[in-house]
């Protein structure tokens, strides 16, 4: 054998010597092949993981993903993607991409594509899907790159569009209802009546209904940009300059009277309701709603007037009423006393009947007297602890409950009010009494009185265990001379409900009862608005 530079050496040892050599050579080298494969191979395995992991990444990434061709075909999608039509992968691959938009989308998307395609950068395309699982509005959002494509049916080269595609149908959902009340917002803005206004934290108007001029007779470009201020008539300046102070400070006012100043110079009564408007926790301004209240206050005004005047009419006439009474009476008596003993039964009777029919007639006018003066503005007004007007009236009934026996329970907290002393007293007396009077013969009156607090009420109940009212005649009770029971059995003129009723209705309360009818005993409720110039106590 010879050597490849042809020097000449013993061949023996030197093939020997040259195959050890090669037999060290080759096994290192085999060696270094083996951890160079090991490397390969470890290399391979991260490559693997790492495309993995991309693969999931890219499949189930919250975001749908899309290669579409420049014609609109679609190259490569992901698993969201497929998931938002409900469809496979292979259903959707290569097939064009406006098969899957609603009907009425795919012109509009197939005019915008080529550009979209060309620049997609800093553009966007909203558009509604639709397949499977129904519509789904999406956002594409889209890159456009070279790229080449293989796949067993085809390949593809050339710029192709990446398009990330967002599911926005909570977005356009929530974005839609928006819309929605805006427009009902706007739509009765517009058509009511009521003049509907934003005032900023200087005063100013920025914005005013088209109603304005109807309600105050300004329009809508004189007032708006202008203080509110100057539409305010003198008289009203202090109670608005307050209000605004309030409202400023987070508070809502409910229906302020407010003098107005036309344009004509007249003026008119509105009636402004307004609530604080808020931004990032501080008060910016304020909005309201304005009604032409000068008729309906005139009819109020005039109501309140002919009440009054009836009121005086019936205080006058009842009280006058008296005198001939009494004298009729007094001669009745005089009568008798002069005939003595010589006229006959009947005529005697007769005396007695209209002597009693006078007496009875005077009771009615003393109700009658009593009723129409129930609200005077002269009666007294006073911080008032409805627990001693109620103590005051049992002080008043102790002859009757001494002489039946009552026992009487009084339940709950009962608060205070700035009212007339002298009608709440009245109005509990009225009550227990007649708990006390409309009993079965021989049954011990049991009444109990109640105060409990509601939202917005407290609520009184006077509950007995008397003779109870025919729920079918309940609303009879509370007229005036209106009576359920005769005279014989139980005394009484009929009007110490209907003053009842005068007593809480000019409190703002409400007063009905619950009866379960014959012998089951009654109770009575009556309501006093928390609203009623409360006192704490
Ligand atoms: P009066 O007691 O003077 O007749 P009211 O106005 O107080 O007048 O009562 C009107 C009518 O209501 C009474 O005549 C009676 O029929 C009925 N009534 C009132 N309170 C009760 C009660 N607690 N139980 C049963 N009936 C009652």
């Amino acid at each position: 054998m010879r050597n490849s530079d042809h020097s000449s050496f013993p061949d023996v040892a030197l093939e020997s010597s040259t195959a050890q050599t090669q037999g060290v050579g080759i096994a290192a080298y085999q060696a270094e092949l083996e951890v160079q494969n090991e490397n390969l191979r470890l290399a391979q395995r991260h490559m693997e993981q790492a495309r993995d992991a991309f693969a999931r990444l890219y499949n189930f990434s919250p975001n749908g993903y899309l290669t579409l061709s420049s014609s609109g075909i679609i190259l490569q999608l992901n698993q969201t993607f497929a998931d938002m039509l409900g469809l496979s992968i292979s259903d959707l691959t290569y097939q064009p991409f406006v098969n899957y938009l609603s009907e009425n989308e795919r012109r509009i998307f197939l005019a915008r594509y080529p550009s979209f395609f060309k620049s997609p950068r800093d553009k966007n395309i909203e558009t509604t899907l639709r397949g499977c699982n129904g519509r789904v509005h999406v956002r594409l959002t889209g890159r456009s790159e070279f790229a080449a494509f293989f796949s067993p049916k085809r390949q593809e080269e050339g710029t192709v569009l990446l398009l990330a595609v967002n599911d926005i149908t909570e977005q356009h959902r929530l974005d839609e209802a928006r819309r929605d009340s805006e427009e009902k917002f706007r739509l009765i803005v517009e058509t009511t009546t009521d003049m509907i206004f934003q005032i900023d934290h200087a005063s100013i108007f920025t914005y005013a209904s088209p109603a304005t001029p109807s309600v105050i007779g300004w329009e809508v470009e004189q007032i708006v940009g202008t203080s509110f201020i100057k539409l305010i008539a003198p008289e009203s300046l202090e109670v608005a300059m307050k209000a605004f102070a309030q409202v400023m400070e987070g508070t809502s006012i409910q229906l302020l009277e407010l003098q107005i100043l036309r344009s004509n110079h007249s003026t008119i009564t509105v009636g402004v309701s307004v609530a604080p408007q808020i931004r990032n926790g501080s008060v910016i301004g304020l909005q309201g709603i304005a009604r032409d209240i000068s008729v309906r206050k005139k009819l109020l005004d005039d109501l309140s007037r002919s009440n009054t005047e009836l009121e005086q009419f019936a205080y006058a006439v009842s009280h006058d009423m008296r005198q001939p009474l009494r004298m009729i009476n007094s001669y009745l008596q005089i009568l008798a006393k002069e005939l003595g003993g010589d006229i006959s039964q009947t005529a005697r009777d007769c005396i007695h009947y209209a002597t009693d029919g006078a007496v009875r007639m005077d009771q009615m006018i003393v109700s009658l007297l009593a009723y129409s003066r129930i609200g005077r503005k002269s009666d007294p007004i006073g911080v008032v602890s409805l627990r001693e007007t109620l103590d005051e009236a049992l002080t008043f009934l102790a002859p009757a409950i001494l002489e039946t026996q009552a026992i009487i329970e009084i339940n709950g907290e009962f608060p205070a009010f700035t009212l007339s002393r002298d009608e709440m007293v009245r109005l509990f007396q009225n009550l227990v009494d007649n708990g006390l009077k409309y009993q079965p013969v021989g049954r011990i009156p049991h009444i109990t009185i109640t105060a409990r607090e509601s939202d917005k009420n407290w609520i009184f109940s006077v509950e007995d265990n008397g003779i109870g009212i025919d729920p079918s005649q309940a609303h009879r009770l509370f007229q005036v001379f209106s009576r359920l029971q005769s005279r014989a059995k139980y005394d009484g003129n009929g009007v110490g409900l209907a003053i009842c009723r005068k007593i809480v209705e000019k409190h703002g309360g409400k007063i009905w009862i619950k009866s379960f009818g014959d012998g089951h005993g009654t109770t009575f409720y009556f309501t006093i608005p928390k609203t009623t110039n409360p006192v704490t106590i």
